[in-house]
This record gives C-alpha cells, structure tokens and sequence, in this order.
C-alpha cells in the first residue's frame, strides 16, 4: 500500500490536456523512474505467472510500453493494436464512440489464434470505450480473455463496469 502511494506520487496532473478543462495523468515520472518502472511490471505481471498466458495484446500507444514489458515477464507473445492506417497486414477493425463522433482501432487478423489465452493492457482506464473496442477484435479472432489490466483506473468515469459486465475480470494497480 505504501508502495502503491509511491508510485501514485509518479503520476503527474497535466491539466488542460490535450483539450481545456481536462486532467491528463502523465506517467512519464514513473516510467522514467528505475525501481518504480520495475515494480509496476512486476505487480501487473506476478498474478498471471504461471497461468499460461500466451499473449498480451497492448493498446496505441502507452499500453505498447507496458504490455510489452509484461510480455517479456510472462514469456508471452506479444500483439499491438492500433490506430486505423497503421498496421501492414490484413485487419479487423472495431469502432468505438467518443465525446463527440467515433474513432476505431485495428489488430491484424493472424495477431491472436482462436483459443489463445490473452491479457489486454493499457495505461489508463476511463471510460471504458477503447477498451471496450480492444475487446471486440480480441473476440472477433476468438481469443480467450483470461484479464484486462490498467496502470491506472480513474474510478469516477465508471468504465470498469463496461467490461465486467462482458464476464471479464479487470485489475487496475493505481486508482483515483
Ligand atoms: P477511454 O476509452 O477509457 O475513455 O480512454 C482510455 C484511453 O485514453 C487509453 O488508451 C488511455 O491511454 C487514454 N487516456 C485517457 N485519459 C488519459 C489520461 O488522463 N492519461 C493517459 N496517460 N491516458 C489517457
């Protein structure tokens, strides 16, 4: 616990990004921070060693960073999912509603085989909706979702709900 508020301490508040009136948590301080980096990996990860995960799907762009880290812990591959444009192969592809209009995101369609024991990871849980997204192309190519894991999970936007109510567990190291 206490070690957790060290680690919350490493997130810094940028507010009016990147558009007025919002509070971004940047996790750069922590990143850049030799132990803290570490024990977030290894908080994130010690709960899968040993249960067969053999991917871990990260989503644009800070999820990259860590889901490739929990990867390498794991022994797992790893899969990336992407804004549309950016992948070279054959995709599938799932949109998703934000403040105003629609974004999707994109994985390659051989990224995860059907049955595969798959953790999707991202740095930040809001509102649930990327990942919401990353879900549906995860189920889209017949993965077998065994957890989904935030470095941060901002509690007050309600998006944990969005995914539990799909069956799946979710685990957030570091609440506000
Ligand atoms: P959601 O779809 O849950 O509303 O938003 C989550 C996505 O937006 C994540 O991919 C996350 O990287 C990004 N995001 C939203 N708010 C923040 C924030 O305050 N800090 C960071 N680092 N990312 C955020």
């Amino acid at each position: 616990e206490a070690e957790i508020n060290q680690l919350k301490a490493l997130i810094r508040d940028v507010p009016d990004f990147p558009k007025p009136g919002i509070v971004f948590k940047d996790i750069t301080p922590l990143l850049g921070t030799p132990w803290a980096f570490q024990k977030v990996i290894d908080y994130m990860g010690n709960r899968y060693v040993g249960s067969g995960v053999e991917v871990v799907v990260g989503i644009e762009s800070r999820g990259f960073i860590l889901a490739s880290a929990l990867a390498y812990k794991l022994g797992a591959g790893l899969a990336i999912i992407r804004k549309p444009g950016k992948l070279p192969y054959k995709t599938v592809s799932a949109s998703y509603t934000l403040e105003y209009g629609e974004d999707s995101i994109e994985i390659h369609e051989d990224a995860v085989r059907r049955g595969t024991k798959v953790v999707l990871v991202d740095d930040v849980l809001a509102t649930g909706g990327t990942m919401s997204a990353a879900i549906d192309l995860v189920e889209k190519l017949g993965g077998d979702i065994v957890g989904v894991d935030f470095l941060i999970e901002l509690t007050f936007l309600g998006g944990r709900e969005k995914i539990t109510s799909r069956g799946y567990p979710v685990f957030s190291l570091i609440k506000f």
